[in-house]
């Protein structure tokens, strides 16, 4: 996920780290790597010359040409535009926790993953209190009306589509009905898609919106299409009311073109980013865990939300999250979530949530199961005592924990940084802890 980008960015923002001092000339400089970046990244060019602009703007008055650490100061505000570019706070759910009944209309081009996000919302929406059901608006593929019918078969929920060359409207009505009088509550409307945006898909669309009334509308796009996913939300928006966009294989996505430019062109905050085939392959999007990520600082409080889920739900999420800003997490805990993101599938999926520093940022296809084996491989050498209280382990015990493991000194004080690195990290995830606590939703539409 936006590898390219990373890749580009991180020896700016390298050079920029060491420096105390700044000069406008400096400033000028970076800032225009950062723009090439951008461009390159498939940004729109708009939005990166403003972006930029912005950066200039806000880069003298807090007087980082002279202060101590002005490079470290000129990347944080180039971290927070990126977070306000990428939509500033996370949206939150679509729809509250609270609230069991309603439609949600699913919306985009042919390919864009409109199907299986619906596949996907239903298992991430349905549950206890809130029974999901789905509903195959598109008269003209009878193979996208199959691909429904399985994912219901597969999620185990009620599912209806329309035969083929019937109303998507009327017909529409009369299955929708249907669902609702077995009890549905929640019915996730999957509808047709065309290749590229055209009159009377648009037509259709509006005309299934206001009759169906959907509580949210969601605007599905291809994160690989760059631009082209900027203009097919520039299209779509002016003749749908869309309450939010879900950016589809982002895993493929390494340049981010699209992320970065959607909010301010097109106006819709993204939702959900699809990072996969699989149905558990959603995620909220966060516009600053996001930035960490581009900008290669990793993406700590998703992975460890990620562990927590594979271990055990919130409340084993809530313990160790809280336990990680509290600055509690010990080389223990860092074991277990090792052997859980081993156990967590492929490691390329996993391993672009952590910070770059924390592999020694290696490359894609040195990235087996190795690099963990070896970290396993130290921890496991270490005594209770020393996991828990790291700060302990002197030259002597590194020397031991090398030869009781197998691997070198370098590699034990690799490690070791890394841990307190990740320390670091989490005291300052902690400043900004307290604001993605509480559950938000996107305001009704008017
Ligand atoms: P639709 O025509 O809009 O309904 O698109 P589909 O839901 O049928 O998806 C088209 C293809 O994209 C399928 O092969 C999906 O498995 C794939 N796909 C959908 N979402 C994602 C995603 O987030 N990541 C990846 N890698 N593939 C996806
Ligand atoms: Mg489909």
């Amino acid at each position: 996920m936006f590898d390219a980008l990373t890749a580009r960015l991180t020896p700016v923002l390298s050079r920029l780290r060491g420096r105390g001092v700044l000069t406008e000339e400096n400033i000028g400089e970076a800032l225009r790597e950062v723009r090439r970046a951008l461009l390159e990244a498939d940004v729109n060019v708009a939005v990166a010359r403003t972006f930029i602009d912005r950066i200039r703007a806000s880069a003298p008055g807090t007087g980082i040409t002279r202060g101590v650490g002005a490079g470290q100061q000129l990347i944080r505000i180039v971290h927070d535009e990126l977070t306000v570019l990428l939509g500033g706070e996370p949206a939150g759910e679509i729809i509250a926790a609270d609230s069991p009944r309603g439609r949600i209309m699913v919306v985009g081009l042919q390919g864009s993953g409109k199907t299986t996000l619906c596949g996907k919302l239903a298992r991430r929406l349905g549950g206890p209190g809130r029974s999901v059901a789905l509903l195959g608006l598109d008269p003209y593929r009878p193979a996208a009306g199959e691909q429904l019918l399985r994912l219901g078969e597969q999620l185990e929920v009620p599912a209806a589509v329309l035969d083929p060359g019937l109303d998507p409207v009327a017909e529409g009505r009369r299955r929708c009905a249907a669902l609702e009088k077995e009890g549905a509550g929640l019915i996730l409307i999957d509808t047709a898609g065309r290749q590229t945006v055209d009159q009377r898909l648009m037509d259709e669309l509006a005309a299934v919106h206001e009759t169906f009334e959907p509580l949210r509308t969601l605007l599905v796009l291809d994160a690989m299409t760059g631009q082209d996913a900027v203009r097919t939300a520039e299209s779509f928006t002016a003749r749908v009311p869309c309450s939010g966009a879900v950016l589809t294989k982002l895993d493929g996505d390494a340049r981010g073109g699209a992320a970065l430019s959607l909010r301010e062109t097109a106006g819709v905050p993204i939702v959900y980013a699809g990072t996969g085939e699989g149905l558990d392959d959603l995620e909220l999007f966060h516009p600053e865990r996001m930035a960490d990520r581009i900008l290669g600082m990793g993406d700590v409080v998703t992975l460890v939300e990620k562990a927590a889920r594979e271990a055990g739900g919130e409340a084993a999420l809530a313990e160790e999250g809280e336990r990680f800003l509290e600055g509690g997490f010990t080389l223990e805990d860092f074991r277990k979530q090792i052997s859980r993101l081993r156990s967590m599938g492929p490691l390329s999926d996993v391993v672009g949530l952590l910070p770059g520093q924390l592999l020694g940022r290696m490359p894609d296809q040195q990235l087996d199961d190795g690099a963990f084996v070896a970290l396993e491989a130290i921890i496991d050498s270490m005594t209770p005592e020393e996991r828990r209280r790291p700060a302990i382990i002197n030259a002597s015990r590194r020397r031991r924990i090398a030869r009781g493991s197998g691997r070198s000194v370098q590699e034990v004080n690799g490690l070791l940084k890394q841990y307190d690195m990740m320390q670091k990290m989490a005291r300052r995830l902690k400043g900004r802890a307290g604001g993605r606590r509480g559950r938000r939703t996107i305001p009704p539409l008017a």
